[in-house]
């Protein structure tokens, strides 16, 4: 299977038919080999925009949602991003193409250490992934220009605003567990906060400390 001609025409979807235009996210979706971050037996999925199971109850996401994501985050080169739901890796390594520097966080420690794995192996030099619970943050690496959550919050937790610098934005679901809106927060230089409605987006849950508790039924 030639994985570069199906990921070109996957890209060539994006920018035609679902509305992407930033530059370097469609380089970034150009290179990273997706066929890499899904589970053995997947590869000839990869380039479906849909989502995929990865274990653990959990996905990585559509390409056209991940994409979007990535765009409303409005990325420059020099910036420092953190990833909240590291899932494959897949996002954060487009990600890592675009920015300075990008910090990855997953709860399910299987997954973060698969991650890392592929990073090392994939040559991914400018990523940082740790185990823990992302609706926290990340305080040590904070600020960020940009947070992007993976996962769908019942509200934005307060840490991920708080970690924001002047000029910040946090890209995030929020809602109830089987729908969210996507929601742009930017943190002004007067360290006020505005938000967008980005539109209707169905994301797993977080589930952590300021988000959804244990008592989720998708808690695993
Ligand atoms: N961005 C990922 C990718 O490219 O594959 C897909 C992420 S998946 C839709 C959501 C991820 O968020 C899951 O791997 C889940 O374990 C993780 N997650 C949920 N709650 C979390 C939390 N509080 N902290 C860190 N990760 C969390």
């Amino acid at each position: 299977m030639d994985m570069t001609r199906i990921r070109d025409r996957m890209v060539e979807h994006l920018v035609t038919h679902r509305g992407i235009r930033d530059p370097g996210v469609i380089r970034a979706m150009g290179k990273v080999p997706r066929e890499k971050f899904v589970d053995p037996g997947f590869e000839e999925y990869a380039y479906e925009d849909a989502p995929l199971s990865i274990g653990d109850g959990q996905t990585i996401s559509q390409p056209f949602i991940v994409a979007l994501m990535i765009e409303k985050a409005d990325l420059d080169a020099d910036d420092k991003v953190l990833e909240v739901g590291t899932g494959s890796g897949y996002a954060s390594a487009l990600i890592s193409h675009i920015a300075r520097y990008v910090y990855s966080i997953e709860r399910h420690e299987r997954l973060a250490l698969q991650a890392r794995e592929r990073f090392e192996k994939l040559g991914y030099g400018n990523i940082d992934v740790r185990v823990g619970d992302g609706s926290k943050g990340w305080a040590e690496a904070a600020p960020f220009d940009a947070i992007i959550v993976s996962a769908g919050a019942p509200e934005v937790p307060g840490a991920l605003k708080e970690q924001l610098g002047p000029g910040g934005r946090l890209i995030i679901p929020v809602g109830c567990s089987d729908a969210q809106r996507l929601k742009r927060i930017t943190r002004t230089a007067a360290a006020t906060f505005e938000e967008e409605d980005l539109g209707g987006v169905v994301f797993v849950p977080l589930i952590g400390e300021d988000a959804w508790t244990a008592a989720h039924p998708m808690y695993t």
